[in-house]
């Protein structure tokens, strides 16, 4: 099936799981899924096909099959740091939920790009392994850590600089453009912050190897409860204010999340959007609120920000899928 060759009409859900159910098994594909329950924002509309992969070898069958029979692809983590449109996603979403983790010895795991980072947590500081535990309390998996280079402050008292999960990477599976697996080194993951090559190469990580170092497990697990400790009183909680955490990039020297809350935009809101109050970086779902609530509170930030500081506020959560259309009072971009 290759709807933009043959016509313009969206082919629909049926006719799409039509075409993947000889790879991925008809009674593996849901149709028409709300994505909200699978986002940490809660918000989103339905994917045409949604499939959850279990292993790294489900993972790229799917992709590979998605690609195969021209149909978009997308591959969810915990969407932790995504805004799905309230339209949806026109194709298949492929949820990672491929959770393997094996210790190779002296330090290096191997986890599977579904792995979640709290699991993987847990798994290495019961080994005495320490260099993931600086990013407890994040919502991620192992795929959307690489993603995005996962990162958070230094130990405390100091908190002297901003560590990144690149430093515990040894290597990457991935799954190339053209269907061919390779694996990338650390450096030639082109890691930056916020960054890493899978913004660009279209390829999927399926596996990560990270090599960690022996730690002391008193000062492992003082690490994890000084950071959790930390987070709970800066940032709104997951569980009663759906977030995707900061919103904006960060602006070097200055903060997106100052300026936001120097223009008076704390405890804004449209609809069932709002700027918190805690943290105006980061935008909580105070229960119903639409893709185009956030939309538009990104605008209002923008603009505000803007006029007053002629600064722009550059989106750093990924926009997925279909979104309505917006009043075009400016800005926002990807
Ligand atoms: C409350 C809260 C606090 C946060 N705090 C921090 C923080 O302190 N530091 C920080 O760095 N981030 C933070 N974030 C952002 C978020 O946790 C990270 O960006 C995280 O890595 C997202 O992972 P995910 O699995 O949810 O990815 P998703 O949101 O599901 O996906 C994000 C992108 O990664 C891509 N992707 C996912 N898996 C793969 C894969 N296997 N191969 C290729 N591409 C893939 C997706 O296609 C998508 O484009 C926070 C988010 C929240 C909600």
């Amino acid at each position: 099936m290759h709807p933009s060759r043959s016509s313009d009409r969206h082919p629909s859900p049926q006719e799409i799981a039509a075409a993947l159910a000889p790879a991925l098994g008809a009674s593996r594909l849901r149709l028409s899924e709300p994505l909200a329950p699978y986002t940490t924002f809660r918000i989103g509309g339905p994917a045409d096909v949604l499939y959850d992969a279990t292993t790294a070898g489900e993972l790229a069958s799917a992709i590979t099959a998605a690609r195969g029979a021209g149909v978009p692809v997308f591959v969810l983590g915990l969407g932790a740091n995504i805004l799905v449109g309230d339209l949806g996603f026109r194709g298949l979403v492929v949820r990672n939920a491929a959770r393997e983790v094996s210790d190779l010895g002296g330090g290096r795991v191997r986890a599977e790009s579904g792995v979640l980072v709290a699991d993987l947590i847990r798994h290495c500081v019961a080994g005495g392994w320490a260099g993931l535990e600086h990013y407890v309390g994040i919502p991620s998996t192992v795929g959307g850590a690489v993603w995005q280079n996962l990162h958070f402050l230094s130990p405390a008292p100091e908190r002297a600089r901003t560590m990144f999960i690149e430093e515990v990477v040894e290597s990457v599976e991935l799954l190339g453009a053209d269907g061919s697996r390779s694996r990338a080194t650390r450096a030639e993951m082109h890691f930056g912050y916020d960054v890493s090559r899978l913004h660009t190469s279209g390829e999927v990580a399926l596996a990560v190897t990270f090599a960690l170092a022996a730690g002391d497990p008193a000062t492992l697990h003082r690490t994890m409860q000084e950071n959790l400790s930390w987070r709970g009183s800066r940032h709104p909680w997951l569980e009663y204010h759906p977030s995707a955490g900061s919103v904006f990039k960060k602006i070097e020297g200055v903060g997106a999340g100052r300026l936001i809350d120097q223009c008076g935009l704390k405890g804004h809101r449209i609809g069932g959007a709002q700027i918190s109050h805690i943290h105006a970086n980061i935008m909580v779902n105070l229960g119903g609120a639409t893709a185009a609530d956030v939309r538009a509170l990104i605008g209002l930030a923008q603009r505000a920000v803007s006029q007053r500081f002629d600064q722009f506020l550059e989106p750093e959560i990924g926009f997925v899928g279909e979104f309505a259309e917006e009043s075009a009072q400016g800005t926002v971009s990807s």
